[in-house]
């Protein structure tokens, strides 16, 4: 059984989060909620890099179909306006190719986060994934307002600041492939580990 306290979570900064000036900000969320930082990198990704990382199952496609569908029929949009579909597992693929544009438009940070349940911690301090929805005090709350329902009509990605791993074996796939044989560091946090 691993020590609790070391389990491990990959975190991106996005190319909005870099460019609005958030990377402190967000680092500092994280700190402060006694998660240790023990990898980081300023990097360009490329869209065959961004292509490895993303899912593309059909589940991961229909999840991501559920949630635009979610906000138009919340607000009465026309999916079919902007998709030509609906069918989740279509709307997902779109969907996914934005991402790819978006991901690569400019530099990103990525970074490991450790800590007691840091998974699911990190998660919450990032706030879900439509930032309209996200809750003041969550980073995506606090910083951004974007809506698929404003994305998809420009044709592009929700801009919402970060990405983080949702479970713990993302975590590891994730990790391994952005920070394959980079080091992760280890030291003892004052107040935490000693
Ligand atoms: P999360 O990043 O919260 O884990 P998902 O895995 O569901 O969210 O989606 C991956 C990313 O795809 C989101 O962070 C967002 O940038 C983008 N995205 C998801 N749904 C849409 C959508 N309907 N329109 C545009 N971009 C989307």
């Amino acid at each position: 059984m691993k020590n609790p306290k070391e389990e491990k979570t990959f975190v991106l900064v996005k190319p909005d989060g870099v460019r609005k000036g958030l990377i402190g900000e967000i680092i500092k969320r994280f700190e402060q909620r006694d998660l240790k930082i023990v990898a980081l990198e300023m990097f360009e990704s490329t869209h065959e890099a961004m292509d490895a990382h993303y899912p593309k199952d059909d589940a991961w496609l229909t999840r991501i179909g559920e949630k635009t569908k979610h906000t138009y029929e919340k607000y009465g949009y026309d999916i079919v306006k902007d998709f030509g579909t609906t069918e989740n597992v279509e709307i997902g693929k779109v969907v996914r190719t934005w991402l790819m544009d978006f991901m690569t438009s400019a530099p990103m940070v990525r970074m490991v986060v450790e800590g007691v349940h840091a998974v699911d911690m990190v998660r919450k301090i990032v706030g879900p994934t439509m930032p309209y929805l996200a809750e003041m005090g969550t980073i995506r709350g606090d910083y951004s307002a974007d809506s698929p329902a404003i994305a998809n009509a420009e044709k592009r990605a929700v801009f919402n600041l970060v990405h983080a791993s949702e479970t713990p074996e993302e975590a590891a796939h994730e990790i391994e492939h952005w920070f394959g044989k980079s080091p992760i560091f280890k030291y003892p946090r004052f107040g935490i580990d000693a």
